[in-house]
C-alpha cells in the first residue's frame, strides 16, 4: 500500500478533468520540516508556531531561534510556499512560558490573535523573525482566531512596524510579504467579504470553526457522538467563504483536519478549493485520491 502511494511522488494533483488542488503539509517543529520533504507536499501551509514555544518549557525563544526554524522551513521549501501562522497560545495548546492567567473556557478565552492585541511585545520578536526568513525563500504570515477588521488593521500595524525595525537596521525581509488570515470563527465567515478586500490569501481552520459553529468543545470526549463534522452548517460556511474569497481573485486554502478527509474531497474540488494543508504523512493519500476523481 505504502509503496503504491510512493509511484506518486512527483506526479500532480490533477483529476480525470483536468482540475488542479495545490496540496501542502502542516508542521509545528524544526523535525517536521523534514518529514514534509519527504512527503513531497507543495509547500507548508500551515507553520503552527506555538509548537516552537511549547517545546521550551518556561523560556521563551528568542527572536534568533526562532528566525533559525523558520530560515530551515524557507530554504528548504525552495520556490513552493512556506505559510507562517504568529502563534496560536491557549485553546488547546498552553504554554509554560506565556501565562494567561486562570481562565474557565480557554478555548473561546484569550487566545490567538486576542493575545498579540494585549501582549505586542511577545510577538514582536516573532514578526521580526518572520520577516527575516521571508528574505529567504516564499514566506507569507497568518494570522489566527481573527474575528473583526480590527484585529487585522493591528497585526498590520504590528507588521509594519517589525518592518521599519528591519528596514532602519538594513536587515533583509521581503516589503511585499503576502498577508493571510485564518477562517475559524463564524465571524471571519460572515465578514469573509471584507477581509478578502484586506488581505491576500485565506485559511479555513475546521477544527475551531466546527467546533466554534456548533458550540461544542472539540477536547471534550463526551461530546463525540455529537461533534459531527459534516454538518451542514460547516459545508455552507466552507462555500460562503471560497465564494467570497474568490470573488476578490483572492486564494482560499484548508488547513484544519477535514482537509486530510477524503470523502470530502471530491465537495473541496468542486467548489473550487485552491489548496489543502494536511499532516505529511497524509499528502500521498490525498493526492491518490484526488487523480481518482472524474
Ligand atoms: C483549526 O482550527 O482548524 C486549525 C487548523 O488550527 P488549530 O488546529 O491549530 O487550532
Ligand atoms: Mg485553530
Amino acid at each position: 500500500h505504502v509503496r503504491n502511494l510512493e509511484r506518486l511522488k512527483g506526479k500532480e494533483n490533477i483529476t480525470q478533468s483536468g482540475q488542479r488542488i495545490d496540496i501542502c503539509a502542516n508542521v509545528g517543529t524544526r523535525e517536521d520540516i523534514e518529514n514534509v520533504l519527504r512527503s513531497d507536499a507543495g509547500g507548508i501551509g500551515l507553520f503552527r508556531s506555538e509548537f516552537l514555544y511549547m517545546e521550551m518549557g518556561s523560556k521563551l525563544p528568542s527572536e534568533e531561534q526562532l528566525f533559525q526554524v523558520y530560515k530551515l522551513a524557507a530554504e528548504s521549501m525552495g520556490a513552493n510556499r512556506v505559510v507562517v501562522r504568529i502563534a496560536d497560545f491557549g485553546g488547546d495548546k498552553m504554554v509554560e512560558s506565556v501565562d494567561l492567567g486562570e481562565q474557565a473556557n480557554p478555548a473561546i478565552g484569550l487566545r490567538g490573535i486576542r493575545i498579540m492585541m494585549e501582549k505586542e511585545e511577545l510577538f514582536l520578536p516573532q514578526f521580526r523573525a518572520i520577516l527575516r526568513a521571508s528574505a529567504l525563500g516564499n514566506v507569507s504570515i497568518m494570522f489566527p482566531m481573527i474575528t473583526s477588521m480590527e484585529e487585522v488593521a493591528a497585526a498590520k500595524a504590528l507588521l509594519e512596524k517589525a518592518k521599519k525595525q528591519l528596514k532602519d537596521e538594513k536587515t533583509a525581509y521581503n516589503e511585499n510579504i503576502e498577508i493571510g488570515v485564518m477562517i475559524e470563527t463564524p465571524a471571519a465567515v460572515m465578514i469573509s467579504g471584507e477581509l478578502a478586500r484586506e488581505v491576500d490569501f485565506f485559511s479555513i481552520g475546521t477544527n475551531d470553526l466546527l467546533q466554534l459553529t456548533l458550540g461544542m468543545d472539540r477536547e471534550n470526549p463526551k461530546l463525540d457522538k455529537y461533534y459531527n463534522p459534516y454538518h451542514p452548517a460547516l459545508m455552507k460556511m466552507i462555500r460562503i467563504v471560497a465564494n467570497n474569497v474568490h470573488l476578490e481573485g483572492k486564494r482560499i486554502s484548508i488547513c484544519g483536519d477535514l482537509a486530510a478527509d477524503l470523502s470530502m474531497t471530491e465537495f473541496f474540488v468542486q467548489i473550487g478549493i485552491d489548496e489543502l494543508s494536511v499532516a505529511p504523512h497524509q499528502v500521498l493519500g490525498l493526492r491518490k485520491k484526488i487523480r481518482e476523481i472524474q
